[in-house]
């Protein structure tokens, strides 16, 4: 463990460069996409999108980006909802085709102020995606739509390939951590909803170095399990502004390795990717491929 306010080495990376950056970047600004990858300036895109060892991936944000929640990690904006726009599925759909990419990974801020919460608009963009090339793997990453089954339930019909729902923390810091409309419980009842009325695999992550205590990392491995999911991820939670919540430790990568090791040998999980530079969608294309044919 590291406290204090300097970060070590480890969480120290390169920016990413090439053509195929180039590339990716300049379609995207083409068609006025958004990428979290981007908009979290995130270590990882030089790995993530070049797909060097395996499928590239890329993790496309929807509906806006402003949300209608306000979590103290997050550096997304609160408040200030536009309308959706009717042409962002086609529009994601065409630009995933015209990259290349063979794993895509779709997420969305909060859309409380929304009947549906946006399923509606999210399952389209995965249709849309599909219909294009159905061999291409789509993982979206949904908000809890306040729990209504309804709207997890279109996501299910839309046929991804995997649903991921980030339980963010163990239970004792879901606030101050999360949004106070978030909770672990509603939670886990995503992700088990998913589990009960589908095949389509279930992922979620949760970021360490928020305080969180080693039994209660152990009791939410227990607790995913027991609703099913098959795929966690473990990274290093990172303050993206002063006014944000305060990172009380950095974790040293081998105690990353050990969680790694403890989910997939004790609680059998298909995968566990684990490191200080981790995200929820870290070479998602390449792991999620390299567990299947495992
Ligand atoms: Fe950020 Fe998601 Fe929380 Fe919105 S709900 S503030 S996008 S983490
Ligand atoms: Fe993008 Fe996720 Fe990879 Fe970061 S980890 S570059 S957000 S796909």
């Amino acid at each position: 463990m590291q406290r204090g306010r300097r970060k070590p080495d480890w969480l120290k990376s390169r920016p990413p460069s090439g053509s195929r950056f180039t590339e990716i970047k300049s379609t995207l600004r083409d068609r006025d996409l958004h990428t979290v990858c981007e908009e979290a300036n995130c270590p990882n895109m030089g790995e993530c999108w070049s797909g060097e060892d395996g499928p590239g991936t890329a993790t496309f944000m929807l509906m806006g980006d402003r949300c209608s929640r306000g979590c103290n990690f997050c550096d997304v904006e609160t408040g200030g909802m536009e309308p959706l726009d009717p042409d962002e599925p086609a529009n994601v759909a065409d630009a995933v085709a015209e990259i290349g990419l063979d794993y895509v990974v779709l997420t969305s801020v909060d859309r409380d102020d929304l009947a549906d919460g946006g399923s509606a608009h999210f399952a389209e963009t995965i249709r849309e995606i599909k219909r294009r090339d159905p061999e291409i793997l789509v993982e979206t990453l949904i908000p809890d739509f306040g729990g209504d089954p309804e709207a997890i339930d279109r996501i299910i019909d839309a046929g991804p390939d995997v649903i991921a729902h980030n339980v963010e923390t163990v239970e004792r810091l879901q606030w101050p951590v999360r949004d106070r409309r978030a909770n672990y419980e509603q939670s886990l009842a995503v992700l088990d909803r998913v589990d009960r009325e589908s095949d389509i695999h279930t992922k979620t992550s949760l970021m360490l170095g928020v305080g969180e205590y080693d039994h209660e990392v152990y009791r939410t491995l227990g607790d995913l399990r027991e609703v099913g999911v098959d795929v966690v991820t473990f990274g290093q939670y990172l303050r993206p502004s002063r006014s944000h919540l305060d990172v009380f430790e950095y974790v040293h990568p081998d105690v990353f390795e050990t969680w790694r090791a403890v989910a997939e040998a004790e609680f059998d999980f298909l995968y566990c990717a684990s490191g200080p530079m981790v995200r929820s969608s870290y070479k998602a294309g390449e792991l999620f491929v390299e567990a299947l044919l495992r």
